[in-house]
């Protein structure tokens, strides 16, 4: 880990871009309220971008001069750190500036990956407002761990699918459509989820489809990518409560200052019999776009899945869901296990058949993360490296990072670490 901000080097501006109608349209106001003065007495510089429409982030970012800033900070919900994510990887030169580190303070209605980084940092589960201190505080600490992102290939035309990167998570089913439902809700924050969850459980539908999935082959251990380790990583944590008298995070801190002109330089550590099988893929892989790395383990959706794939014998489903981070929301502790680079995926689905009271227990139970210990005969719970859904119907929806994409045959893997982030 780093610490980002140096007043001996050189200052590291932060862009912090902020999407004034995130959530309840509060950003800004919640911004200045409660971060602002937070930054200031941290000696943390920074420059506001207010976003004015939809992809704006996502072109400035794909533009900018990365030399210019420390950090990207995104004052918003997921949504518009998916836009700069994949802004970044969609530049020539995406693989140096994938490592500029990026923040996250949450604005949003859906602040999935704010909540997954306090839960991270060993933080019980606070409001929101206390969320959004908690995430100030982490971004006045600067230190940067890494984080995995999964390449995301879309191809409702097989022969030419389109390619996107995403931080979070990939949906289908009741999750996917709750998380478009509830845009109505938005009014009311993160409990846009709740009542969208409640809304959908009372016209409760199977979803059909054709889903397999690379498994995690358990002797290959948990660190499929091993990446640059560095040693800075004070592992103190001062109460919140200490934030503005802490001398901690008003001194300049040493350290290399500005990582994201750092050449990265990763190699996949996967043993050799799977080094293999990657190599054997990677001259027919589906490599969709031209930038981002080849994705080895994955072949174009217009040909079988690799033998080496589980195919889900079933093909009646209520959800899938697949998670990189521990959290699809404030309040919903979707993927217990997941930490911030396991370059896994972690694999959620529900068989059709399921009941009502059934669905809403698991949802019940995924507040506190007791969901996957709840024995459901319905529920299935697998780590993964790839996997691929074809839905059978022509309509639907399929988010990513919570987003809406492209309905039709989805496939992803899992690059582990390959991005970088402010937690801790
Ligand atoms: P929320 O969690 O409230 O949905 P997001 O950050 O996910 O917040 O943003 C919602 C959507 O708004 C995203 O698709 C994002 O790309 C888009 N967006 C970003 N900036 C703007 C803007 N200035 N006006 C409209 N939409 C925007
Ligand atoms: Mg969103």
């Amino acid at each position: 880990n780093r610490v980002l901000y140096s007043a001996v080097h050189r200052p590291c501006s932060v862009m912090l871009l902020v999407n004034p109608h995130s959530g309840k349209g509060q950003a800004l106001s919640l911004f200045t309220g409660h971060v602002q003065r937070m930054l200031n007495e941290a000696g943390v510089p920074h420059t506001l971008v207010i976003t004015e429409r939809q992809n704006h982030a996502r072109e400035l970012v794909r533009e900018a001069d990365l030399s210019q800033w420390g950090a990207l900070v995104i004052m918003s919900g997921d949504g518009l750190l998916f836009e700069v994510v994949n802004g970044l990887m969609e530049r020539e030169d995406w693989e140096e500036a994938i490592q500029t580190p990026l923040g996250i303070l949450p604005g949003g209605s859906g602040n999935a990956l704010a909540a997954s980084i306090h839960h991270y940092s060993g933080a019980q589960p606070v409001s929101s407002e206390e969320l959004l201190i908690s995430c100030g505080f982490l971004l006045c600490k600067g230190l940067v761990s890494r984080m995995d992102l999964a390449s995301v290939h879309l191809g409702s035309s097989r022969s030419n699918p389109t390619r996107l990167f995403s931080f979070l998570s990939l949906a289908w089913g009741f999750v996917a459509d709750v998380d478009v439902e509830s845009e109505k809700y938005r009014h009311v924050g993160a409990a846009r989820f709740t009542m969208g969850t409640l809304v959908r459980l009372a016209s409760l539908r199977v979803y059909k489809g054709r889903l397999a999935y690379l498994p995690v082959d358990e002797e290959d251990g948990q660190s499929p990518v091993s990446l640059e380790m560095t040693s800075m990583s004070p592992q103190h944590q001062p109460p919140l409560s200490a934030f503005c008298s802490s001398t901690l995070l008003c001194q300049p801190l040493k350290d290399s200052p500005c990582q994201n002109t750092a050449h990265l330089a990763f190699h996949n550590s996967r043993n050799s019999n799977n080094a293999f099988k990657a190599k054997k893929r990677e001259s027919m892989s589906a490599n969709a776009t031209l930038t981002g790395p080849p994705d080895s383990l994955l072949v174009p959706l217009d040909q079988p899945v690799p033998s080496d794939w589980v195919v889900v014998p079933e093909e009646d489903f209520v959800l899938m869901l697949a998670m990189y981070q521990s959290h699809l929301a404030k309040d919903l502790y979707a993927a217990p296990d997941s930490t911030l680079d396991d370059g896994l995926i972690h694999l959620i689905y529900v068989r059709a058949g399921i009941s009502r009271t059934a669905l809403l227990r698991l949802f019940l139970a995924m507040e506190k993360g007791t969901h996957l210990a709840n024995n459901s005969p319905h529920l299935v719970y697998t780590r993964v490296r790839a996997l691929r859904l074809e839905p059978y119907s022509s309509k639907g929806v399929i988010t990513v990072d919570g987003e809406v994409v492209e309905y039709g045959p989805v496939q992803a893997q899992v690059h582990g670490g390959i991005a970088r982030l402010i937690t801790r």
